[in-house]
């Protein structure tokens, strides 16, 4: 299927992406999955050349674009099956509560880090204790003086051994009864006093990812550290998710497509019973599905990336996206690894570690469930 998403710009983008991907991840994936991050380096040479938060304006240090230069690198990234260079959780998901909801002295003092690859972002929203219930962080901010003391945990936090600066939830009016409305975002620096890197979780998938647990104990941070007004952090929170869901989704399509493609070729070199196992029709109708569920699946996301580039609200199509492709690249990766036999077992294959991968993608940014909550709410049942 053709797709007229992207201009002229973003194909060139693109080739520039992949040359990139090409020198400086493919060779060091084995080693990233080894060491469970990836080199803090690889993020100043992707800022050198433009490819982080592609869409920030140039006087901030950005290369000026728009969300569909992060949808090629998200979709590059899926392609070279590099799950844990969390490029698209900094450029398009933490990133943007700085550039809408910064001061300009905010925007001035951090975008062009993150522009740069200088700081590597987080956000920390989860806690031992919710997830999906947001509004039940435990998580304090007191203020005291110019300053606010931070204390509380995190946990299952991306980029959370690398990361400079924390994109933190926490509760500035701890009253239940103002559940929602007692949240605030925290922009906290790592270097800061009381601010404790946890341990790097071990996980079934994303094994070059350093999700971690973060602490922070008496950690003061002064008010100009404040993202937007004391309180107003759900309301943030609930702004940027769209974006964040599409995100995911993007990937999800993306990778789907690409363990495909792989299966195509890999069932053609395969030989079983005096022939090529793309012979059987087992396999062709297999195949065959799943091609249909990635073509359904790329229509309908870049009809919601188009919307969502064009500045519409789609809360509804961007959480069935999040479930309906997160759920589709499962089926579909899963058909794949079949065809694999044996070898879709071992992790040297990247089948395997593709399967992986994809199962916190129905779960992180939103459980799926959590995603039919919204849409059926939006619905009025
Ligand atoms: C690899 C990884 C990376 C992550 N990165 C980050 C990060 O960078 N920052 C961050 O803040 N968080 C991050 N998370 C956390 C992630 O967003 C949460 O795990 C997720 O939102 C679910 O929360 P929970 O784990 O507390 O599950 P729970 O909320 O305890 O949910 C448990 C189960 O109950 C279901 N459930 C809960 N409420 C409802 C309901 N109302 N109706 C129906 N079912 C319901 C859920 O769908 C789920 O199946 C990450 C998680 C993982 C695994």
């Amino acid at each position: 299927m053709d797709r007229t998403l992207f201009s002229e710009e973003h194909h060139a983008f693109r080739e520039a992406f992949r040359t990139f991907a090409k020198r400086e991840i493919t060779p060091h994936q084995a080693r990233w999955r080894e060491a469970g991050q990836v080199d803090r380096e690889v993020w100043r040479k992707a800022g050198a050349q433009g490819f982080l938060c592609p869409w920030i304006e140039e006087k901030y240090g950005g290369a000026g674009s728009d969300f569909l230069a992060s949808t090629v690198i998200i979709e590059e990234l899926a392609r070279h099956y590099e799950s844990g260079f969390a490029m698209a959780l900094h450029s398009d998901v933490v990133v943007p509560y700085l550039h809408t909801f910064g001061t300009e002295e905010q925007k001035q003092r951090w975008l062009p880090g993150c522009c740069s690859g200088e700081l590597v972002t987080a956000i920390g929203m989860t806690e031992p204790g919710a997830g999906s219930d947001l509004a039940a962080i435990q998580t304090t901010a007191v203020k005291d003086g110019d300053d606010y003391v931070i204390n509380g945990s995190k946990t299952f936090i991306s980029n959370g051994q690398l990361c400079d600066l924390v994109m933190l939830a926490a509760k500035t009016d701890p009253d239940p009864k103002n559940a929602h409305r007692g949240i605030s975002l925290f922009v906290v620096e790592a270097n800061r006093k009381g601010f404790v890197k946890g341990k790097r979780l071990h996980k079934m998938g994303m094994p070059s990812q350093d999700t971690s647990e973060l602490f922070f104990e008496d950690c003061r941070v002064p008010a100009s550290n404040l993202l937007g007004q004391p309180g107003a952090g759900f309301m943030m929170m609930m702004q940027k998710l769209q974006q964040e869901r599409l995100t995911v989704a993007i990937a999800a399509v993306a990778g789907a497509e690409q363990v495909l493609a792989d299966t195509m070729d890999y069932v053609k070199e395969r030989h079983a019973f005096g022939k090529p196992i793309s012979k059987f029709q087992n396999t062709q109708f297999k195949l065959v599905e799943a091609l249909a569920k990635c073509q359904v699946g790329r229509a309908y996301i870049d009809q919601v990336v188009a919307g969502h580039v064009a500045g519409k609200e789609l809360v509804t199509e961007c959480s069935i996206a999040k479930f309906w492709t997160t759920d589709m690249a499962q089926e579909v990766i899963d058909e794949c690894l079949q065809l694999f036999g044996g070898y879709g077992y071992m992790l040297e294959y990247p089948v395997t570690r593709a399967f992986m991968d994809a199962r916190v993608q129905r779960i992180y940014a939103g459980t799926n469930e959590i995603m039919k909550v919204i849409v059926a709410k939006r619905l009025g049942l």
